[in-house]
């Protein structure tokens, strides 16, 4: 048997879970092989704390408590919990928080056109005129095109 096959059962081979045949095969495997031994110390050791956890009850009727609030909770429907279901309150922190963003946008945005001394839309927009750029510069195609239409270049 493989170390991967053995160390996949060894888990079962601790709960004392195997099959006769099997059990007897991977007990000669960890007298053989260290590091199956090695994981099988490890899985040990994991159980023995899962073993010594406290155990807890659930409170009486708690099954019956959870599907219970499961149907009204389906009952009341999206609106319901929307407004005035728990999460509520992460929702509109949420939708403030979105609203605080877009003002701090807004209020900087406009800080930033007074402090730039730009003042009129006329002037914005010829800052970004397109007009900065030679159309056909004489040497190019376009600006032969047009000296020969008699257009200026
Ligand atoms: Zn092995």
């Amino acid at each position: 048997m493989k170390c991967k096959r053995v160390q996949k059962l060894i888990s079962i081979f601790i709960d004392g879970e195997l099959k006769s045949g099997e059990k007897e095969t991977i007990e000669s495997h960890l007298r053989n092989c260290r590091i199956c031994a090695e994981k099988m110390r490890e899985m040990e050791g994991v159980q023995k704390l899962f073993s010594a956890a406290p155990k807890h009850t659930a409170p009486e009727h708690f099954a019956a408590n959870v599907i219970a609030n499961l149907k009204k909770g389906r009952e009341r429907g999206f609106w319901f919990d929307f407004f005035l279901g728990e999460p509520a309150y992460l929702k509109m922190a949420e939708i403030s928080c979105a609203i605080i963003f877009i003002l701090i946008g807004m209020i900087s945005g406009s800080v930033l056109f007074l402090g730039s001394g730009v003042h009129t839309q006329t002037e914005i927009r010829s800052s970004f005129s397109l007009d900065v750029f030679e159309p056909a510069p004489s040497n190019s195609i376009g600006g032969a095109y047009i000296s020969i239409l008699g257009g200026s270049s």
